[in-house]
């Protein structure tokens, strides 16, 4: 369990830092990490900046959620992998206006977490950065590539339905910025 000035060390803020700031510290030290390059101690690293994370979210909420049990963090795996699978199970559903809706059940909507999703997507040539006409080879002009890039979205606790949330990180610049919409379903 870690305690608070781990949790505000472990993302390199100050005690008392805002949860604005947290919450870009989360995402800065999270895209360093993928820009680092997975490594065999990438996932336990993730674990500990979302425990961490979510520590001082919770702590931000007042002196009751304090004291309150820490919530672990909670890894929505029913919508994380690779996207045809979350797809595949009803976790997510893709939209005619290219918006992905993540399908949360009441106690995911209300204890918020963290889904990992990965697929193939258009990036920005990392060759021409895109620029048009630039004869490129790597893209044949186009300024894309198809790629398969990962990211974390980080569901707030008690987050409301139809609240867009964007991806975490984006470990290379997506041709198309992503927006996910919450559909929170009513108990069967
Ligand atoms: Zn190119």
């Amino acid at each position: 369990m870690q305690n608070l000035d781990s949790c505000y060390a472990l993302l390199g803020l100050r005690r008392g830092a805002s949860q604005e700031e947290a919450r870009s510290a989360f995402h800065r030290r999270v895209e360093q990490l993928y820009t680092d390059g997975a490594g065999p101690d990438t996932a336990a690293r993730l674990q500990a900046l979302a425990e961490a994370y979510s520590r001082l979210e919770v702590a931000s909420m007042g002196p009751d959620a304090a004291v309150s049990p820490s919530p672990a963090p909670r890894w929505l795996w029913r919508l994380s992998g690779h996207l045809s699978s979350a797809l595949a199970c009803g976790g997510v559903r893709l939209l005619s206006d290219g918006t992905v809706e993540l399908r949360l059940e009441e106690d995911e909507a209300l204890t918020g977490g963290v889904a990992m999703l990965s697929f193939d997507a258009d990036i920005v040539c990392r060759r021409c950065t895109g620029t048009p006409g630039a004869g490129c080879e790597r893209c044949a002009g186009s300024g894309r590539e198809r790629e398969r890039v990962s990211f974390w979205i980080s569901i707030p606790a008690r987050v409301a339905n139809g609240t867009v949330l964007h991806p975490s990180i984006a470990p290379l610049e997506l041709a198309r910025p992503i927006d996910f919409v919450v559909r929170i379903s009513a108990p069967a």
